[in-house]
């Protein structure tokens, strides 16, 4: 039923939860897995972020190093359950990682994007994250969301 699933993760509880789901969909349905990070350099524009006191390039590597563990992490998982996942790394400067998330799902013809109900950023007592929601609104394929579990210890 589904062939192509996109699992957006960002290294959270709920994001791993939903990861592991998507290996056991993909193995399932013999499907492609494509593993997608985003690296949101926009959190440079947050409220508190003051200018005069960033260093940007290390703030960009630092994002970039810490999105390339999560994904290493991913796909070694993947593998280990016998899968031959994709992984792509994307960025986006305007802290709208939904935005990436569906323009790949788009691009690479996802039929499912998989993903945690909330992610790094919490806020629990919320229905949905900004990122969850941005998809689950704007998406033309379905999307299944998980939330966290007690066990779901956060992923490599
Ligand atoms: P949020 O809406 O930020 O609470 O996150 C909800 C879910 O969106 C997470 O569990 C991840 O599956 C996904 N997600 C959030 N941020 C990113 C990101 N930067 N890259 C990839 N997936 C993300």
């Amino acid at each position: 039923m589904y062939a192509r699933i996109l699992v957006a993760v960002d290294g959270s509880g709920p994001s791993t939860r939903a990861f592991r789901e998507a290996l056991r969909l993909a193995a399932d349905q013999r499907a492609v897995l494509r593993i997608a990070h985003v690296v949101d350099l926009g959190v440079a524009l947050a409220p508190w972020a003051e200018p005069a006191f960033i260093d940007y390039a290390t703030l960009d590597s630092a994002l970039h190093e810490a999105g390339r563990r999560i994904l290493d992490g991913a796909v070694a998982e993947a593998r280990a359950a016998g899968l031959e996942p994709e992984s792509v790394s994307l960025e986006t400067e305007v802290d709208d990682p939904a935005a990436e998330i569906l323009a790949e799902a788009e691009r690479w013809g996802a039929d499912l994007i998989v993903m945690g109900t909330h992610g790094r950023h919490g806020l629990a007592h919320l229905i949905l994250g900004s990122v969850a929601e941005g998809v689950v609104q704007r998406s033309r394929v379905p999307v299944l969301l998980l939330r966290a579990s007690d066990d779901a210890t956060p992923a490599a």
